[in-house]
């Protein structure tokens, strides 16, 4: 790996400048690209002239990461066995693997904490009998932002226990997938599916 110093220069390509341009390494604070929060006082390569850091020498990528994990947060939970069965079924009808389960639970995590109206209606979903059964599997989600969407639609959805939210989410996932299958979001999720193949 070649290490540079703050000062060194070399040509990168510039998005912003929609050319190849010289960088100049420096020490900046950068934006995550999701906009929450930055890594700060990381080596960069700035472009000479846009400013723009368009480069980030291997040598910089512990300390993002490190800032990364420490933003990553975590659920855990039990559900019932029939629960991850679901969950498998539902990526094998979206043409996945049963890997593909926790990208669809966080997908409908960060879907759902968007759209006030869907997760006023989730806790309907535990009336269905499926919603009962010994929580014998664990189900964990990590995310950056995953802590903050779970307290958005427990607040709106009026559910208190993490399972329950789990739960309510599965039982959507069955219903918009395998009970009564939703074209438009099975679409979507059969192109985010691709992506993982
Ligand atoms: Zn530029």
């Amino acid at each position: 790996m070649k290490i540079f110093k703050v000062g060194d220069t070399q040509k990168a390509m510039c998005e912003e400048c929609k050319s190849i341009q010289n960088a100049t390494f420096s020490l900046r604070d950068v934006p995550f690209s999701d906009g929450i929060g930055t890594v700060k006082n990381v080596l960069v390569g700035v472009c000479n002239t846009c400013e723009k850091a368009i480069l980030t020498p291997q040598q910089s990528a512990p300390a993002i990461k490190r800032q990364l994990d420490k933003r990553r947060k975590s659920i855990e939970t039990r559900v019932p066995a029939h629960m991850i069965d679901i969950l498998n079924l539902a990526s094998s009808e979206l043409g996945a693997t049963p890997d593909f389960s926790f990208y669809l639970m966080k997908y409908y995590f960060h879907e759902l904490s968007n759209d006030e109206k869907a997760v006023t209606s989730l806790a309907k979903y535990l009336e269905n009998d499926l919603a009962k059964g010994a929580a014998d599997k664990r189900i964990s989600l990590k995310g950056t932002l995953i802590d903050w969407e779970l307290k958005f639609i427990k607040d709106y959805s009026h559910l208190t226990r993490t399972t329950d939210v789990i739960k309510a989410i599965v039982l959507k996932i069955n219903d918009d997938i395998l009970v009564r299958p939703k074209p438009r979001r099975i679409n979507q999720l059969k192109g985010l599916a691709s992506t993982f193949l």
